[in-house]
């Protein structure tokens, strides 16, 4: 990457997969439709059907239970408007989520940013029309893990169903329990390494959607549209390789655990938010208070190091994090912290850029 030492904003995007790079390569030259009957729309088919095949396994799920989707942000749509139910989110999810719940009950967070089961209950039992609850694997700005098994058996025990965007857990944890108890779940390629523009959405048998994209019936008639093969392909690759990673996983958390002392003992007033909660191996967000998030990213990318504000809009523009301030925190805390998120490609050598610039801009916060 030109002009950057070190990436580390894997959460946003991570880098293309050799695997999945090559995959999509080799499908820009194939012609067949997979829903056409002669042999060029079979081997189109068999591609699709190997790819689903793939992604399916990130979950140990049943590839029929899979629709191909343009990425999670509309797995996330397809899940809370097709359910056409009551809805029920937590205070943290991703903006696919909230700004697709319009109307949806919001459940609280503790200081940690783990969902309040005691609240949740209180919600469920306030109303007993169908429901669907929305609850993320682990959050993409803190890294904070849910405790989905748990969410789950409330659910159950209230006849709701429950959805879990599983975006930023795949390639970093085990999706099996999560599936295992879930009733749709969301999933994103170019956060395991495959192309930007495909996700996809898993729904157990007996969950039934209004689908919210009309045509010529694709995927089974959940999400009507030709496939987008050449970015399925990729997706395929990448889930696999994703899963032969995960074992590289203790790797990726003892640097950041390096990172996070790193910070800590160059500024006493470095914040690691959410510390206290079971997090993935991979992401820390860290507040330098008194210096706009925006600010911060800017001296690091002078620095060649490339880190996520928060939460950035698609403008660019920098707002108060809606997780960090669900969490409790106020709006100065809330819009001085940044996301650090590191991946397979991770290296000592990326941690030892990173903590350099760091100290360089924190001794700069002092000198104002
Ligand atoms: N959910 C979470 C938790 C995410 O981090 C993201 C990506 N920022 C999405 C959903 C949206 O995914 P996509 O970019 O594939 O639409």
């Amino acid at each position: 990457m030109p002009g950057v030492h070190a990436y580390l904003d894997y959460n946003a995007t991570a880098p293309l997969r050799a695997g999945a790079r090559a995959a999509m390569v080799e499908v820009l030259d194939v012609v067949g439709n997979p829903s056409s009957v002669h042999g060029p729309g079979r081997a189109a088919r068999k591609i699709l059907e190997t790819a689903r095949t793939q992604v399916s396994a990130l979950a140990c799920a049943d590839p029929a239970d899979l629709v191909f989707t343009s990425g999670a942000t509309e797995a996330n749509a397809l899940a809370l408007r097709g359910a056409s139910r009551r809805l029920i989110a937590s205070a943290v999810e991703h903006p696919s989520v909230l700004e697709n719940a319009a109307g949806a009950t919001i459940v609280q967070v503790d200081e940690n940013g783990v969902v309040d089961l005691a609240n949740l209950e209180f919600v469920l039992d306030g109303d007993d029309r169908p429901a669907l609850i929305s609850v993320m694997a682990a959050n993409n700005e803190t890294g904070a893990i849910q405790p989905v098994a748990a969410v789950a058996d409330l659910a159950r025990r209230h006849g709701t169903w429950l959805h879990v965007d599983a975006v930023q857990l795949a390639g970093k944890g085990d999706l099996q329990d999560v599936w295992a108890c879930a009733d749709l779940l969301s999933l994103s390629a170019h956060k395991i390494g495959g192309p930007s523009g495909v996700g996809a959405l898993l729904t157990k048998p007996g969950v039934e959607l209004k689908s919210l994209v009309a045509g010529g019936g694709q995927e089974r008639g959940r999400r009507s549209g030709t496939e987008n093969l050449i970015g399925i392909a990729g997706f395929g690759a990448a889930a696999e390789a994703a899963t032969r990673d995960l074992a590289d996983m203790d790797r990726i958390a003892d640097l950041r655990d390096r990172l996070e002392s790193g910070v800590r003992s160059l500024d006493q007033a470095a914040q690691i938010y959410g510390a206290a909660a079971r997090r993935l191996p991979n992401t820390s967000c860290i507040g330098l208070p008194g210096m706009p998030a925006e600010t911060q990213v800017m001296n690091l990318d002078l620095a060649g190091v490339a880190v996520s504000a928060g939460a950035a809009c698609s403008s660019g523009k920098v707002r108060a994090s809606h997780v960090l301030s669900a969490m409790g925190f106020d709006q100065h805390a809330a819009s001085s912290a940044i996301r650090v998120s590191l991946g397979w490609d991770s290296t000592e050598k990326d941690v030892d850029i990173f903590l350099n610039a760091w100290a360089a801009m924190s001794a700069r916060r002092h000198a104002a």
